[in-house]
């Protein structure tokens, strides 16, 4: 190793061992804290950020980046000077009072977005919105970009990817969907929900959710698995991935699958090669890469028919009697209800990615110009009764329903309906690599699986941008065609 290159690395891991900091006071913020230490806490997660910019963006390291030639460094430390100098340019270009004033203006707008949203009122919100929408156009002037400022947001989730390509690939799956969802809604059965007023007791919960993350392979030894109100994963760094769910005591499903989908994502976590720890090689590829894991275990795999024929005695006898007239086709009907709705995050396979849609094409004229803050609320309402044919009856349910516009995270979104894109390309890869995965399946045996993922994705970190980490694993680029394929198999072809 070259000695300025051993010097970027040193300092980069430092900053990385600082945010690992942050991020312990993090998964403790939204766990155990008492609310009275909200402000404290806030005063010390702003000091760990100006620290952490302060020294990623110190002059040396700038020095350091520049005395690095890629063209003669091996592909690993090439790939590790190429993401540190697309984040270190970045940095410098945003100035220290900006990257301040966002995180004071956002951090005090999630407050107010909660009471917006609890009192269904959106003018409470509203000039919250406008500074942030303000804000993050300064930023993206700051930063730049070749075609749409909307690229200037993205880049910071989705390294590489740009609105125009977005564009292509959610008009392409949007015609898909739209007929597909129609077809499956006018086919489908109505499942008999009225199970869900039985009693399935919290602890029988935390017992499958421990068993299913186990048995997918997160590791409990470097891990851990708490409930909190909003479920997430978070990689506080080698040896150490907590992971949270919610219980419900009507409710099995929702702690089962959140727990799926955290410990998805935890996978990756633990995935990553501890040695390159705080580098990018030991950083996960990007957030639609990340949100792949998740949605591949929750989905493609945990709700799945081969999947519920062989675990579904487990769940019976965990909640005996309360499911013992149910069979597991019908529990799969249950898991697998399609019908258009309003919130986001109760959504089915089929019609969440309509919701993304919507969203990224109101980020897109928030940013322009297009559509004013104030307009927002209806243009929400009309886009809304054209894709799904819903009326919306209050800003709640609406505009308002989601966080994270209060915390400036313009360029999200997109990456949900990224993973669920990768998430499938992926699985017919891995079908094809992988002989015999589904009676795996059936027999509760994951472990060619997350061997495969961890082989193919995990431990490659930020060696390869999402676009040539698809193109190395599936031979393609990333297209929307193999999800709407599963789609339809699963949904109008009864396939596993
Ligand atoms: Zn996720």
């Amino acid at each position: 190793m070259s000695e300025p290159y051993a010097e970027l690395i040193g300092r980069v891991k430092e900053v990385a061992t600082l945010g690992s900091c942050g991020a312990v006071l993090g998964w403790d913020e939204r766990t155990f804290m008492p609310a009275a230490a909200a402000s404290t806490r806030a005063d010390q997660m702003a000091i760990l950020a100006k620290l952490g910019h302060e020294m990623f963006t110190h002059p040396r390291v700038g020095d350091l980046i520049v005395s690095l030639d890629s063209t003669r460094l091996d592909e690993g430390p090439a790939a590790s000077v190429r993401e540190i100098r697309r984040a270190h340019d970045r940095a410098v270009k945003v100035p220290k009072e900006l990257v301040e004033e966002l995180a004071r203006v956002t951090s005090q707008a999630q407050g107010i977005w909660q009471e917006a949203k609890a009192k269904n009122n959106f003018a409470l919100f509203r000039p919250w919105l406008e500074q942030i929408v303000r804000l993050k156009r300064r930023e993206i002037d700051c930063v730049g970009y070749a075609d749409s400022p909307y690229d200037a947001l993205l880049d910071e989730y989705e390294p590489g990817a740009c609105a125009a390509e977005l564009k292509g690939l959610f008009a392409e799956l949007a015609a898909g969907l739209a007929p597909l969802a129609a077809q499956i809604v006018g086919r489908a059965t109505p499942a008999d929900e009225s199970l869900f007023k039985r009693e399935f007791p919290v602890a029988a919960q935390e017992r499958l959710s421990r068993d299913i993350a186990t048995a997918v392979g997160f590791d409990f030894n470097a891990g851990r698995l708490d409930s909190t109100a909003h479920p997430f994963c978070t990689g506080i760094g080698p040896g150490d991935c907590r992971i949270l769910t919610r219980y419900n005591p009507h409710r099995p499903l929702e702690s089962f699958f959140g727990t799926l989908h955290e410990a998805g994502h935890g996978l990756y976590e633990q995935g990553l090669p501890a040695e390159h720890y705080g580098t990018p090689l030991g950083t996960a590829a990007s957030f639609g890469i990340h949100e792949s894991q998740s949605r591949l275990w929750e989905n493609q795999i945990g709700r799945c028919r081969a999947f519920w024929d062989g675990y579904f005695p487990k769940f019976r006898a965990a909640f005996a009697p309360a499911l013992d007239d149910v069979s597991p086709s019908q529990f799969w009907s249950l898991a697998n209800k399609v019908r258009p709705s309003l919130i986001r995050i109760d959504a089915d396979e089929v019609t969440y990615n309509l919701h993304i849609i919507l969203r990224f094409e109101l980020e897109l004229a928030l940013l322009t110009g297009e559509v004013a803050v104030a307009d927002l609320p209806v243009t929400w309402n009309e886009r809304f009764q054209k894709l799904f044919g819903l009326t919306v009856p209050d800003d709640a349910r609406g505009c308002l329903q989601d966080i994270h516009w209060s915390f400036g995270g313009f360029g999200y979104f997109p990456t949900y309906t990224l993973g669920n894109l990768y998430a499938a390309q992926f699985m017919e890869a891995a079908e094809r690599h992988l002989p015999g995965l589904w009676d795996a399946v059936r027999r509760g045996d994951f472990s060619n699986l997350t061997l495969w993922l961890r082989n193919n994705i995990h431990r490659h970190g930020q060696r390869y941008r999402p676009a040539e980490l698809c193109q190395r694993i599936t031979g393609r680029p990333l297209s929307p065609k193999p999800f709407l394929d599963y789609l339809r198999s699963k949904f109008l072809n009864g396939a596993v």
